[in-house]
């Protein structure tokens, strides 16, 4: 697959847990330039899994994206990003620097999403987050495109 992005931009994966966006990010994208929730988990409090470490991570994610954005660096940010409050932060603050925010996302069947989660090696996510984020998801699919991204990429396998 290949996929045209702006030069500087601010990329979001957008999708449930197991949809796929930390595997699409290794293959199509420079490893400094992914921002991962669950990475900033880990450097924050030991656990990417801590969910406790949740706001700290992300405020450690905000941190390094708005340096990066400000370099003109490419920046990806792998994170569920499912709630549309969220992005729009996001979106701001890539709007304020002058960057393009363009979203990947990933459109899968429910079944897909379940599945992958059940199956993944390392950690399973229970099984009632999976379902909120879904439920999120469908509402991402309506919004999103108003959104203010200057492109939204859909991955549906
Ligand atoms: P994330 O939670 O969105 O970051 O999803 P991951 O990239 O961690 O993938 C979740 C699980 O689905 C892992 O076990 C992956 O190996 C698997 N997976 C990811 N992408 C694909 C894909 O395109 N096809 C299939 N069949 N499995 C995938
Ligand atoms: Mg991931």
């Amino acid at each position: 697959m290949q996929i045209a992005i702006p030069g500087g931009a601010l990329v979001l994966l957008v999708g449930p847990s197991g949809s796929g966006k930390s595997t699409f990010a290794a293959a199509h994208f420079a490893r400094t330039a992914v921002v991962s929730s669950d990475a900033c988990r880990g450097l924050v409090s030991d656990d990417e899994t801590n969910m406790d470490a949740t706001p700290a991570a992300f405020r450690v994610l905000h941190a390094i994206v708005r340096e990066r954005l400000r370099f003109g660096k490419l920046t990806v940010v792998d994170a569920t990003n499912v709630r549309a409050d969220k992005r729009g932060r996001l979106v701001r603050l890539a709007r304020d620097l002058g960057r393009p925010a363009v979203a990947i996302v990933f459109d899968l069947p429910d079944s897909v999403y379940i599945e992958r989660n059940r199956t993944r090696p390392e950690r399973v996510i229970p099984e009632s987050a999976v379902l909120a984020q879904i439920a999120d998801m469908r509402r991402t699919l309506a919004t999103i495109p108003e959104e203010g991204f200057a492109n939204v990429i859909k991955v549906e396998t």
